[in-house]
């Protein structure tokens, strides 16, 4: 193992799951979503081609799936030019190290995430007692502690380029985390959305489990900036994605994703910002 890498000293496997983990489908012919107990990566770039990108590194303790699932898709001994991150929280960066030491490739991530990326800054604290429900409850036992990729974590060039993804663009859409990001194609109007906004109710439990679709904002235990996650979210809108895929929770397409973006927007303080909580005032 690359000794510059390390997790923080607080990684481990998290037992949470949900009725779609280990499920995958083709959102797109070129973007494929996977889902990893409770969170979705995606790989980007067609099947019969080896130009391709991860979005995201799943959970702690995924990467035998998630290098299985790429082989499946694009062929054995294939690996993808390049990780995306969308952000660096435990969820989305789980199987990183792991990832980079078998694929050798770059991971980007923009530049306001990459002290949480290098062990120079942790997350604040989850906020265990956000209105919310059963997985708030549960993030105290979050890994929490930054990871290190050493140089192996690359910024993402300033002008919104995604390295090997000539036709997205990225948006910062900060808020759930202050480098935040998603990656939008306005050929189709494709949006990787992260966790600026998700489909399910991610504090719930039941909901979580059940994968029950329901347009949500960001995740609300480890959301800090209600504000700016509030102007992510209408920059998302104003873009009028034609499909979305999320960091949790199923894609969501066409008039179902426009009028309940649409509403996202607008009811923003009722349907995403908790009544109370510590990251509230
Ligand atoms: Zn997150
Ligand atoms: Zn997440």
């Amino acid at each position: 193992m690359d000794k510059q890498m390390h997790y923080g000293s607080d990684y481990k496997f998290i037992p949470t799951t949900s009725i779609g983990s280990g499920v995958g489908m083709a959102v797109l012919p070129d973007i494929y979503q996977h889902t990893i107990q409770i969170v979705n990566i995606s790989l980007v770039g067609n099947p019969d081609s080896n130009e391709f990108v991860l979005v995201d590194a799943g959970m702690p303790g995924s990467a035998e799936e998630i290098i299985s699932v790429t082989e499946e898709r694009f062929g054995a001994g294939s690996r993808p030019q390049a990780i995306i991150l969308t952000h660096g929280h435990f969820d989305h960066v789980g199987a990183i190290i792991e990832l980079v030491n078998h694929w050798d490739v770059p991971v980007y991530a923009h530049t306001l995430e990459i002290p949480y990326l290098t062990g120079q800054k942790g997350y604040p604290d989850p906020d265990p007692t956000v209105e919310g429900g059963m997985v708030a409850k549960m993030s105290p036992m979050f890994p929490n502690e930054p990871i290190n990729l050493g140089d192996n974590i690359k910024v993402l060039p300033t002008d919104g380029i995604v390295p090997h993804l000539p036709e997205f663009r990225y948006i910062h859409t900060p808020g759930h985390s202050p480098g935040h990001v998603s990656l939008f194609r306005d050929r189709d109007r494709a949006l990787i959305v992260g966790d600026a906004f998700v489909t399910v109710k991610q504090e719930s439990l039941y909901k979580v489990l059940t994968q029950e679709k329901e347009i949500s904002g960001p995740p609300r235990y480890l959301t800090t900036d209600w504000d700016a996650a509030r102007d992510s979210v209408k920059k998302l809108e104003a873009l009028q994605p034609s499909v979305a895929v999320t960091g949790h929770g199923l894609p969501m397409t066409g008039a179902e994703l426009t009028d309940n973006l649409t509403k996202l927007a607008r009811d923003f303080d009722s349907i995403a910002v908790p009544h109370y909580g510590k990251y509230v005032n």
